[in-house]
């Protein structure tokens, strides 16, 4: 599943083709499950909602991607498993995945993209309309935690002694703290040698603060490197992401560890696969 990295590498995407452009017609051939309009809309249709908006602005919020169109109406969008935008020519026949289908006004400039496709072949990815007024109020929104990228040592040290539960599944938590999943979890506990069952309250400010560190690092680097393609991510142009050459530990199960030489192992912890060096990362209670 995309995370934090990856869903940035898309918003960058979208911010450099669609910002500032007027939506001309959409086209849904989307599951009723994959698309979300507000009661708000009365009985209108999501492409004639859309359609002579302009796009405004591109956030992310954790996972989540928020395109403000006018009228202050928000397009949101969460990835989940396989979804993915791109950008094929007008002309590029339609995949049955193609769920939403996007005609961009085409401007004076030329060159420029006027078309943008929502394709996701395991259809938990989900489209939302709200408006701006009620969006923060929706769950999967209203319940998120900071930023990861915007908190502070402190700030991060208080919320993991503010509770007391293991450190991974806390991480994994959006509730928690937003943005981060299995990659980036695991990649940080190991670079800070912290066993992924560690209560959060039992680790030392230290180790919380190195934590922190290594977290903003490699969520910086795997930005910086255009997100990891282990699975199908890539960037809006089609680009795989490079951040996958600097995994140490996940799906590295059986390799060695980078500091001891220990194989990396695998182990279900919470209801998720959690890859960690067994000597490097001790298990509480040694
Ligand atoms: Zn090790």
């Amino acid at each position: 599943m995309p995370e934090l990295p990856e869903v940035e590498t898309v918003v960058k995407g979208l911010r450099r083709t669609v910002l500032g452009k007027t939506v001309r017609k959409v086209r849904v051939q989307a599951p009723p499950t994959s698309i979300v309009v507000s009661p708000s809309f009365g009985n209108r249709r999501f492409g004639r909602i859309i359609e002579g908006k302009t796009v405004l602005s591109v956030d992310r919020r954790g996972k989540n991607i928020l395109i403000s169109l006018s009228d202050e109406i928000v397009l949101w969008v969460h990835l989940k498993m396989t979804g993915h935008f791109f950008l094929p020519s007008r002309t590029q026949p339609l995949d049955k995945h193609d769920l939403v289908i996007f005609d961009f006004v085409p401007q004076a400039t030329s060159g420029d993209r006027h078309h943008l496709r929502f394709n996701d072949y395991r259809r938990f990815g989900r489209l939302r309309l709200f408006y701006e007024s009620e969006l923060w109020q929706q769950e999967g929104l209203a319940e998120l935690g900071p930023e990861p990228l915007e908190t502070t040592p402190e700030q991060f040290i208080a919320l993991c002694k503010s509770t007391r539960r293991m450190i991974k599944p806390a991480l994994l938590d959006q509730a928690f703290l937003a943005g981060l999943g299995n990659i980036y979890a695991d990649e940080s506990l190991h670079a800070s040698r912290i066993h992924p069952k560690r209560l959060t309250s039992s680790i030392s400010t230290r180790k919380l603060a190195e934590l922190h560190g290594n977290i903003q690092r490699l969520l910086k680097l795997a930005i910086r490197k255009m997100g990891t393609s282990v699975d199908s991510f890539s960037g809006i142009n089609g680009q795989p992401g490079r951040f996958q050459k600097y995994l140490k530990v996940y799906g590295n199960e059986g390799d060695p560890c980078e500091f001891c030489g220990t194989k990396i192992i695998r182990e279900k912890i919470g209801s998720r696969s959690s890859h960690f060096c067994p000597r490097c990362q001790r298990a509480p209670g040694y």
